[in-house]
């Protein structure tokens, strides 16, 4: 790891401001948190600031997508300064601004580790933007900066990369997990490397295909992108999900992966998207007027041989519908190869998959979950992050 990491910076008796990831999921109709775990992974690094004394901790989150006015008033992040003060067993002072006298106030009065929340990043135009003038001001109100937003580091915006750009800074324990699990599994795994690859769409995953051809022993194709592999291999498909326009580009990693690319040999298909549809079992040709939904039991035999003896696995997107119990099997057997393979780092994208694990109860058995889905979907195309890029090299 050769970022700076918390444990490298010395944040007694000074103001640190800390990137965290309080985007959290909320009830549609009350708007009270639905799911606090991103408050929870946020707390080692939150807790282990406040026992080396700074003067405070001042945290920036953003929630939501915020476009208009409306979209602030749905995504105020004083929702979250009850569940944080909650966890952290000390109060929270939440911010109702983004910039100002208020904040500035707060920040200049604070003493022995005041923990300070400031409203969401997002209510500033700038913040996507990168706008060079709102990273300088917000690095303007502290000493030294955290980062510890795994989620957001993807993206180069004033609170992930702006501030970094003008202050002191290092990783926080959050980030520092992700780097060690996914970066070692990327570029210099211990092999056999098994890659599964599924979810809904082969033009999400294109870039980590490509590199992971490259840096992968195996690859193990799922869900609804390999019936775009299916139909280039020459396949029936049905009505199964389909990306024309990249069905030459399916041909070309066919050729480009031989012996490394292990497709499904097999489906489970409906003639309805959904549990009451006509359900069935099928070959590797989904029949006219059927879709396939998961991969079938030849295939979840197939995927569980081709990962026996794997050291490093890593996993981004389901291998079928999950979310509907006929279509879970894949994804629940995928599950159970990994959490049976003896001494091998299994690791889950975030997203879907990390959903999936979670929700069919594997969260404790596999290495590790990663809590950013687009952040390592990139990470895993081997593209430079710019939260990450932007912090202070050891
Ligand atoms: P992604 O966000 O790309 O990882 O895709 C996840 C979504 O893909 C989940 O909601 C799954 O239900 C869906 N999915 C997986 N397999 C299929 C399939 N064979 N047909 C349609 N949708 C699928």
């Amino acid at each position: 790891m050769d970022k700076k990491t918390i444990k490298d910076i010395d944040v007694a008796g000074k103001t640190v401001l800390c990137r965290v990831d309080f985007n959290v999921p909320r009830s549609k109709e009350t708007g009270e948190i639905t799911n606090d775990n991103r408050v929870v992974a946020a707390l080692p690094t939150i807790n282990y600031l406040i026992e080396q004394g700074p003067k405070a901790i001042v945290l920036f989150s953003h929630l939501g997508k915020v476009k208009t006015e409306e979209d602030k008033a749905k995504n105020n992040l004083a929702v979250v300064a009850p569940c944080l003060e909650k966890h952290l067993g000390r109060p929270v002072k939440f911010i109702n601004a983004t910039r100002g006298e208020e904040l500035e106030t707060a920040i200049k009065e604070a003493t022995d580790a005041q923990v300070i929340l400031v409203q969401n990043t997002r209510y500033e135009a700038g913040e996507s933007k990168n706008d060079p003038e709102l990273g300088k001001y917000w690095a303007s109100l502290g000493d030294v900066f955290v980062e510890d937003a795994f989620g957001s580091v993807h993206r180069a915006h004033a609170s992930t990369a702006g501030i970094p750009a003008n202050l002191p800074s290092a990783v926080g324990f959050l980030v520092e997990k992700e780097i060690a699990y996914i970066g070692k599994a990327v570029n210099d795994p211990e092999r056999p490397l098994v890659a599964i690859l599924g979810g809904a769409k082969v033009s999400d995953k294109i870039g980590v295909i490509e590199n992971l051809l490259n840096v992968a022993d195996k690859i193990i194709v799922g869900g609804g992108m390999c019936y775009t592999f299916a139909k280039a291999m020459g396949h029936e498909i049905g009505n199964s999900l389909l990306e024309e326009d990249k069905i030459d580009l399916a041909k070309s990693f066919i050729e480009k992966g031989k012996g490394k690319l292990i497709l499904p040999i097999d489906s489970i298909c409906s003639d309805k998207f959904g549990v009451d549809g006509d359900i069935k079992e099928c070959g590797a040709d989904v029949p006219a007027g059927y879709m396939g939904l998961d991969i079938g039991p030849k295939s979840i035999e197939l995927f569980a041989k081709e990962l026996q003896g794997a050291k490093t696995v890593i996993w981004n997107g389901p291998m079928g519908v999950f979310e509907l119990e006929p279509f879970a099997k894949g994804t629940i057997a995928v599950c159970e190869a990994l959490a049976n393979l003896e001494g091998a780092n299994t690791i889950i994208g975030g997203g879907d998959s990390a959903a999936a694990v979670m929700q069919l109860g594997y969260a404790d058995r596999v290495s590790h979950i990663s809590t950013g889905g687009g952040a390592s979907l990139e990470y895993m195309e081997g593209k430079v992050l710019p939260g990450i890029a932007a912090i202070d090299d050891k």
